[in-house]
């Protein structure tokens, strides 16, 4: 029979954790006869419980399977580390806190024999998420898709299925600054939506605050676009122009000598710093690459 592993990073996800494993074992039942489900926990260094949680449950279950990180790597490369030792026919990455409904899983797989390699999950409606976090994830996917010349779907995060042959193309992909949802799109493979409603988490607080979500948003732009350089050329074009226009405003009519002196340091200033700042971007990630650290250290696995 085919397989597949269901890809979970948790990060102190106490009050969730039980719920979650619940309902992610009924998928076993919704596949039966058609593929043999296991599922990888990928503990990104939780301080909470979610560690004994997990292996309780992998003690009684071998299917469940558990990789312990030794410190808190981060979303994106606990879902790396899931799917590095992912070896089954189809991989799906859902968020512990089941704000995506696990039995969307099985509509993915259904929808993949229509012949996709990567089905994702597309957001209708966010319940319960605060304006904030709703008003900049609609613009922030919109930026995002209007900078990078690869197809990058709009409300989609990274729950999905995708098969073998995604995995072992996404898998060779190395880079320390990981976007994953514009990763798998990358490899070119044929994919379509499966849409829900996202709803509330289930219990806890997000693990996501605004810090994680700006490396997060930095990285899809910086790691995916050299547009923001195109920005630097059209700035100083702009700069040139302007210092131009006050020539010839010097040069007919005095101006005010000090405010004029004041406001170009200062804009001039913005402007210099805003270039050393996008350059900067791009250099602090050649550093990281040519580094070569691992992206991810375990501490130690359960039935793996
Ligand atoms: N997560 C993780 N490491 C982190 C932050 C989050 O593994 O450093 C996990 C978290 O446990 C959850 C998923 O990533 O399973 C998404 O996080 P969260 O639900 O807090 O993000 P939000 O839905 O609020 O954007
Ligand atoms: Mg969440």
């Amino acid at each position: 029979m085919q397989t597949i592993d269901i890809i979970v990073p948790v990060y102190n996800e106490e009050a969730c954790l039980n719920q979650t494993i619940e309902r992610l074992l009924n998928l076993k039942e919704k596949f039966k006869g058609k593929l043999s489900v296991s599922y990888i926990f990928v503990n990104d260094g939780s301080k909470d419980n979610s560690a004994q949680i997990l292996e309780e449950f992998a003690k009684k279950d071998k299917s469940i399977k558990v990789i312990n990180f030794s410190r808190n790597f981060g979303h994106q490369m606990a879902i790396t580390a899931g799917l590095d030792y992912s070896k089954a026919d189809y991989s799906a990455i859902i968020d512990a806190d089941l704000q995506d409904p696990p039995e969307l899983i099985y509509d993915m797989y259904e929808k993949s024999l229509e012949g996709f390699d990567i089905v994702y999950g597309k957001r209708l409606k966010r319940e319960s998420e605060t304006a904030f976090k709703k008003l900049s994830a609609w613009g922030f996917y919109r930026v995002l898709k209007s900078l990078c010349n690869i197809e990058i779907p709009t409300d989609t995060g990274d729950f999905r299925l995708i098969t073998k042959n995604v995995r072992e193309a996404f898998n060779k992909m190395r880079e320390k600054h990981r976007f994953i949802r514009a990763m798998v799109p990358w490899t070119g493979f044929k994919s379509a939506p499966v849409y829900f409603n996202r709803s509330e988490r289930f219990a806890g607080e997000t693990k996501y605050p605004l810090s994680k979500m700006l490396k997060l948003a930095f990285d899809g732009i910086f790691s995916f676009s050299f547009k923001p350089v195109d920005l630097i050329f059209v700035l100083s074009a702009v700069l040139f122009l302007t210092s131009l226009v006050i020539l010839g405003f010097g040069i007919f009519d005095g101006f005010e000598e000090e405010f004029l002196i004041c406001f170009t340091v200062f804009l001039v200033g913005a402007i210099n710093l805003l270039a050393l700042g996008i350059l900067g971007q791009y250099i602090g990630r050649i550093y990281d690459e040519t580094r070569n650290r691992p992206l991810y250290i375990v501490k130690n696995s359960i039935n793996l």
